[in-house]
């Protein structure tokens, strides 16, 4: 189902209007508080969790609501269209899809209804290598087995939120990259009980960063995991991790959509406001055109997102069309980051305006969960045909 945009009506307004009253709850004064704590809003994603949307992506008969990308990328927007972060607690959407898709009958049955009640958290998503970064295929960290368990030796980093999951989806190399007729061939993965790993082999080291993002680096010695904790076939997980990231990618482009409209709100009041000269700001068209310019770069940027999603929902290829979203996304919201920081002048600095946060919170799309100049290579190469840079 697409977002009508002919007509103005909403299809997911139900979903919009409960999440908008929920996260109203949580004013952008908590979301500022947390982050000048570099805390983690506990109280906020305990409250998302209790009214369900947590388990949005769960089908209904592991006790979740069974609801599509489409729906999950509504309560992402909102959250930040609310003027908080949905990078607190994005990862258990997008690792859903990964464990509801490829895990076996036992794994759904044993994990999804205590991540559907809140019990337990799958926040976590292994993948990125400080010595690889974006060419995944050569990531070094292995998984070997040996009797009836996996021994894990290696490291990553840019690990996000372990500190406040339980479960993690790691990728190793099962099978070594010269022993692969495809690079992208021999990875698998794996679902990692954070606790029982951090007394067994994987240790956790904090990285200090730019926006409050819990983001980690990890490091494997001879963590032992047990054999069923491999997700669907051995050597195939690269294949699943990029289902994975394509709603990863949707997602995040959901999520740039609602910090581009809290950006274009927010000077556009402040704008219609703020008298200098005698007059309002917002009455020069130097002001005025680089907030039309965003603001209609997020609505085609829309677009593309409902599409990636309808394909998403429908079981189409979609890669090409969440990456574009994504790189299209990330880019309106940091143009209407510029226009929100550039119009308030001074104030744009100050904290508790909460521009200067959602300026720094916006940017990180720009680089992750991939780069723009990937995407770009991606659609050069996998949509265009142009020849294989890399
Ligand atoms: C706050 C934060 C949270 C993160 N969370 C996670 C997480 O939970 N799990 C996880 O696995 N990863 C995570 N990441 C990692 C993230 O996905 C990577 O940082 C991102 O994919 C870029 O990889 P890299 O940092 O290794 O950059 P590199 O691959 O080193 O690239 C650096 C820059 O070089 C350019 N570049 C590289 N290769 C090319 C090329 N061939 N052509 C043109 N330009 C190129 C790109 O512009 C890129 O920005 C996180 C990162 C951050 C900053």
């Amino acid at each position: 189902m697409s977002h009508d945009l002919s007509t103005g009506a909403d299809p997911y307004h139900d979903i919009r209007d409960a999440v908008r009253a929920l996260c109203a709850e949580f004013p952008p004064e908590y979301h500022r508080r947390v982050d000048e704590a570099r805390g983690y809003p506990e109280e906020f994603v305990d409250a998302l969790t209790r009214a369900g949307w947590m388990a949005a992506l769960i089908p209904e008969e592991y006790g979740g609501s069974g609801l599509g990308l489409a729906e999950a990328s509504v309560i992402m927007e909102e959250i930040n269209r609310a003027g908080g972060n949905s990078g607190a607690c994005h990862g258990q959407m997008y690792n859903m899809n990964t464990l509801v898709r490829h895990g076996s009958e036992e794994q759904r049955q044993r994990y999804l209804p205590r991540i559907a009640s809140g019990e337990l958290r799958l926040q976590s998503m292994a993948v990125t290598e400080p010595t690889t970064g974006t060419d995944t295929t050569r990531i070094k960290t292995t998984a070997v087995k040996r009797g009836n368990r996996w021994v894990i030796n290696g490291q990553k980093v840019w690990i996000s939120r372990v500190q406040h999951s339980d479960l993690m989806i790691l990728l190793a190399r099962t099978t070594p990259l010269d022993q692969v007729q495809k690079k992208s061939e021999g990875m698998s993965i794996f679902l990692v009980d954070i606790a029982a790993a951090m007394k067994s082999g994987m240790e956790v080291k904090p990285i200090a960063n730019m926006v409050n993002h819990e983001t980690n680096e990890l490091f494997f010695d001879d963590l032992e995991l047990p054999e069923d904790s491999l997700i669907g076939e051995e050597g195939k997980g690269f294949k699943y991790i990029l289902t994975g990231l394509n709603a990863e990618r949707t997602l995040i482009a959901a999520e740039c959509i609602g910090d581009g409209y809290w950006f274009t709100d927010k000077v556009v009041a402040y704008a219609k406001e703020r008298v200098v000269f005698g007059r309002p700001i917002g009455q020069n068209q130097g002001v005025q055109f680089p907030i039309a310019e965003a603001f209609i770069e997020i609505e085609a940027a829309n677009l593309m997102r409902w599409d990636a999603c309808r394909r998403y929902d429908a079981g189409l290829p979609c890669g090409a069309q969440a990456n574009m979203a994504k790189y299209l996304a990330a880019k309106a919201s940091w143009e209407a980051a510029n226009a929100c920081i550039q119009f308030h002048g001074g104030f744009g600095f100050a904290n508790e305006y909460d521009v200067e946060r959602k300026f720094r919170e916006t940017r990180l799309y720009q680089v992750a969960p991939i780069s723009t100049n990937l995407i770009l290579s991606q659609v050069a190469e996998h949509v265009l045909g142009l020849p294989r840079s890399f």
